[in-house]
């Protein structure tokens, strides 16, 4: 009879640890948030910025521009950093524009994960999820969607790179505090990171529910059909997100990105946080008239059920626990030929990348209590611990699907 207590132990383990929340969001100290390394020019010249330019392109799936910008993305994470698992979901699909032809949509997923987890099989790390969309609108003719979504990208590149320098210590130091072994499992130390670039987002003749959203609604559909196996501590792809936050049409001046869930308005406090303390310190280089998430004070009866349609929907409405960063009202270029890299305004660009690098080391706890990197420092306490509490009740995965509103970016 020792067999089946053991198993039922097993199972309530898994249980319980599907509903426990991965970590407690730990707040930098000042000293922390100053050491961060800042965003290059170098990164983000619209001409020759090594991140950004090469996705100033069009890139229609289906066109040589989409094969280019692919390359671009893998051949960054290969030479920088290689221990991320970069992998590709593909699909086909025909449009209201190609006929019978079928069109490609590819995703991209770049993975970082802790070695005890990766060692332990799949679906065991809880995995911040960062996402952005790569390809561009088909009209008008030449169009390059610099916010939409070329830039988002470029900072999602610098946020993998930025954040690798922290992963790596807190991993190594994971390793050697035999945290991998038997025994010794921690869920609060079973989180990792991936970012997906999605292809497909956009419509090619009308935003409908099936002009539109190719990569995404092929991608989580995959993945809520892809189950891991028996006791692993998620069931698959799809609730191993621990916060799907999407970045879309950032790049202009004078962003206002609302709170839009009431269930992840603790994730976008902690952005706003990070935010308004980076400005208090003259971290950031915009002089925006407002902040860029001027809503953290928003107060629970003043949630409505509309938002934006966009990538994350089909993840919703699996699930996932959204946090969709995406300002309101839209860039004025948005879908225009104007949105180009002539008109991003490049210090909120490296704005966005430098509140979104703290964020996500932030969110993984990624500091190693090495040289200037001890715990929060005690002005992120009071915050740490509500946002803990918040956290607490919004990762169980209820909610998700409000009605959606207009049209998608
Ligand atoms: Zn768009």
């Amino acid at each position: 009879m020792s067999a089946l207590p053991t198993l039922l132990n097993l199972l309530f383990a898994a249980v319980v640890l599907f509903v426990a929340p991965s970590l407690a969001y730990q707040p930098l100290s000042d000293t922390q948030l100053k050491a961060i390394p800042a965003p290059l020019n170098s990164d983000f010249d619209i001409k020759t910025g090594a991140l950004l330019a090469p996705i100033l392109i069009p890139r229609v799936p289906g066109t040589p521009g989409q094969a280019k910008v692919q390359k671009h993305f893998v051949d960054f994470f290969s030479r920088e950093l290689p221990e991320w698992d970069i992998s590709w979901q593909n699909s086909t699909a025909t449009t209201p524009l190609s006929g019978k032809k079928q069109i490609p949509f590819q995703n991209l997923i770049f993975r970082r994960e802790p070695p005890w987890t990766k060692e332990r099989g799949p679906g065991r790390a809880a995995l911040l999820t960062l996402v952005a969309h790569y390809d561009s609108k088909i009209s008008p003719e030449g169009f390059i969607g610099a916010t939409d979504s070329a830039a988002p990208c470029a900072v999602l590149m610098h946020v993998a790179r930025t954040v690798e320098g922290y992963l790596k210590k807190v991993y190594e130091k994971g390793v050697s505090g035999e945290l991998g072994k038997e025994g010794r499992e921690d869920p609060k130390r079973e989180v990792g990171v991936q970012i997906l670039l999605l292809d497909g987002e956009e419509a090619f003749k009308e935003w409908t529910d099936t002009d539109s959203l190719y990569g995404a609604r092929s991608l989580s559909e995959e993945w809520e059909n892809t189950p891991y196996p028996a006791l692993s501590r998620f069931a698959n792809p799809i609730r191993q997100i621990d916060l799907f936050v999407l970045l879309d049409l950032l790049g202009s001046a004078d962003p206002g990105v609302p709170s839009y869930f009431q269930t992840t308005h603790w994730a976008y406090k902690n952005m706003a946080t990070v935010e308004a303390r980076m400005r208090a310190l003259g971290l950031l280089e915009s002089k925006p008239k407002d902040p860029f998430l001027p809503e953290a004070g928003k107060l629970k009866e003043h949630f409505g059920r509309a938002y934006v349609g966009d990538d994350h929907q089909p993840f919703m409405a699996k699930g996932a626990p959204v946090l969709h960063m995406i300002p309101t009202p839209f860039p004025h270029v948005w879908h225009k030929i104007e949105d180009d890299g002539e008109h991003l305004d490049l210090p909120t660009v490296r704005d966005w990348a430098r509140i979104v690098t703290a964020f996500t080391i932030e969110y993984l706890e990624a500091t190693t209590g090495e040289a200037g990197a001890a715990g929060g420092g005690k002005e992120g306490k009071g915050e740490d611990a509500a946002a803990a509490a918040a956290k607490q009740g919004t990762t169980d995965g209820e909610e998700k699907a409000g009605e959606g509103a207009g049209k998608g970016p």
